[in-house]
């Protein structure tokens, strides 16, 4: 199992981006997303709705506390891994993560505590320079699934997308 862990959560600033880390979590592989800061049911339904839709089973839910999520997965055995331009490059330990089957990973917000740095397992740089958590999320994945990821499909989806050369055709499964 992989969850996605996103830290920090503002109502007002954040809605897209987290959004965003979830969309790109469910299609490219992990299982479950967690959120901290602002408490937003618009995340929970949103990828409620697009489940609903598009397939799967990605589920999200809300967390009060970061360090008690972490702790959490821990005592679950996930390895937890955080994405942060100052850790150690992705490309030197992934083939010691692709060892590990479950996986909670952590994406910053705006600030990320210190104490994130010292809980996890491992901190993981996609590149050193500041981008953002949907390209550091999404570059992982693809190294994690070495591609694989690419070609999900969900069985129970209610729609389909069947790949045009120009335009756009959708199956309507039920
Ligand atoms: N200054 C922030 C910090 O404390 O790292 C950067 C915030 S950045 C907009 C939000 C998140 O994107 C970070 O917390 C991290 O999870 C991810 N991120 C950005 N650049 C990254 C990189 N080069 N490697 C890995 N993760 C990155």
């Amino acid at each position: 199992m992989i969850g996605v862990l996103r830290l920090g959560h503002r109502v007002e600033r954040d809605k897209r981006i987290t959004t965003h880390v979830f969309l790109t979590a469910r299609a490219f592989g992990a299982d479950f997303g967690v959120f901290t800061g602002d408490r937003d049911n618009n995340i929970i339904e949103s990828l409620a709705e697009t489940v609903r839709r598009w397939g799967g089973s990605f589920k999200v839910e809300y967390s009060e506390s970061h360090v008690k999520t972490i702790n959490e997965f821990k005592s679950k055995g996930f390895k937890i891994v955080h994405l942060t331009m100052y850790g150690l490059p992705v490309k030197a330990k992934i083939r010691e993560l692709k060892s590990f089957k479950d996986i909670l990973l952590i994406v910053g917000g705006a600030k990320v505590p210190r104490e994130v740095y010292t809980l996890s397992d491992y901190n993981i740089s996609v590149g050193s320079q500041p981008h953002s958590e949907v390209a550091a999320l999404s570059i992982f994945l693809h190294e994690y699934y070495e591609g694989r990821e690419l070609e999900i499909s969900f069985p129970n989806a209610r729609l389909v997308v069947e790949p045009q050369e120009r335009g756009k055709k959708v199956l309507k499964r039920f």
